[in-house]
């Protein structure tokens, strides 16, 4: 696409962002607030209109003169598929065109199950999404999804994704090729941090931090609103960032990294060591140690238990050094803490902020937001929905 191409294109995606955050909008506001001429900012709504992604809709206040005509993002042009690839789960969502949740599937996989069988499951899955859609001008946009690992996102190849122990994996062409429909990938944290942005409701924010807890962890990370790639694109591997020379080997082959100390396998060893310790209450001993999820040791802490408030307390601090590390480098408006951490409590975001503000250097001296995502675990699905949107309309990335 040459220059001129390209450019129409970021502001045709501008523009449509623009009417889809204002729900509402008239063309001269839509002017006013993306700094486009009225004339460039009619040729594209035009277009957008003849396209069938926007509508007219109504009419504004006058100040005047003819009411403004306003303009809605058409939410029932077609229908778009997100899926979060997790590490120990698979999940999918069917969307409209503004990201409101069609039909939505969870499922739990047990870890390290053979490649082939996920891909079925997943072809399954996205099948039956497939199924649920409702007839709509365009049909199914496109499919995004979020992978656990690192991504070479315009050939859509995983190159490696240690915790599924995937290499060289093809994924955007075995989809592609069964479904007949477009298919764009990416690492789950960017389109985690992407989802906050779309659809995250933090008002106005242009430099993010999206720390996606599970059985990893990974950062998504927006800049002066547009993710960070780096040179190669595998920016944001921040659990696999070294913390301690001495431990055991990670999934990646070295030692001594974040999210061995800091996610909900950490949650799991540190249960472990406190009762290998002789630890032991009433919810956790060495009779259920082994059987315990991530989920019952958040439980317990919430109930009462000491065992797992301990442990919930010493991965935040873990995690909490990670993010003042992260701090420390970006400079964020705000962390947010998303995925299965959504879900570990006020104790755990308590010590989160404490730690944080105790050892970034730089937090003292500004107003730094610690949050959880109020997406919960759905931060990445909508992502992806955020990813088919933009992809689709020629320039990824731009938020
Ligand atoms: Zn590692």
């Amino acid at each position: 696409m040459g220059n001129h191409a390209l450019l129409k294109q970021i502001n045709k995606l501008l523009i449509l962002k623009t009417i889809l955050d204002n729900k509402m909008i008239s063309r001269a506001k839509i002017s006013r607030l993306v700094d486009l001429n009225k004339a460039t900012v009619s040729n594209l709504t035009d277009e957008l209109i003849k396209e069938g992604y926007i509508v007219e809709k109504g009419y504004g206040k006058s100040k005047g003169g003819r009411r403004p005509v306003l303009l809605q993002v058409n939410k029932d042009v077609g229908s778009i598929i997100g899926i979060d690839l997790g590490v120990d789960y698979i999940h999918v969502i069917l969307s409209n065109f503004i990201g409101e949740i069609i039909f939505e599937e969870y499922v739990n996989i047990k870890m390290e199950e053979p490649k082939e069988k996920l891909l079925n499951l997943l072809f399954d899955m996205i099948e039956k999404a497939i199924d649920k859609a409702p007839p709509t001008p365009k049909g199914i946009l496109g499919i995004g999804i979020g992978v656990p690992g690192i991504v070479e996102k315009e050939s859509g190849i995983v190159l490696i994704a240690p915790n599924l122990k995937w290499k060289n994996v093809h994924l955007k062409s075995i989809i592609e090729q069964r479904f007949n429909l477009p298919v764009y990938i990416d690492n789950e944290a960017n389109a985690g941090a992407l989802g906050e942005k779309w659809f995250g409701e933090w008002g106005k924010v242009s430099d993010l931090i999206y720390l996606s807890v599970g059985i990893g962890l990974g950062a998504g990370i927006i800049i002066d609103n547009k993710l960070f790639r780096g040179a190669a694109g595998f920016a944001g591997e921040v659990g696999h960032t070294t913390i301690n020379f001495q431990d055991d080997v990670c999934s990646c082959g070295n030692i001594g990294c974040l999210e061995n100390f800091a996610s909900e396998r950490a949650l799991l060893s540190v249960i472990k060591k406190l009762v290998k310790e002789g630890a032991e209450d009433r919810y956790i001993s060495c009779e259920n140690v082994d059987e315990i999820t991530p989920s019952q040791i958040i439980q317990a802490a919430m109930d009462g238990s000491r065992i797992c408030r301990m442990a919930v307390l010493e991965v935040a601090e873990k995690m909490a050094i990670g993010i003042a590390n992260l701090v420390n480098i970006f400079n964020p408006e705000i962390v947010i803490v998303g995925n299965k951490a959504s879900f570990f409590g006020d104790l755990f975001l308590e010590k989160l902020r404490e730690v944080v503000n105790q050892k970034s250097f730089i937090a003292q001296f500004y107003d730094l937001k610690i949050e959880v995502s109020k997406l919960k675990d759905r931060a990445v699905v909508l992502g992806c929905i955020a990813m088919v949107i933009s992809d689709m309309l020629s320039f990824p990335e731009y938020v």
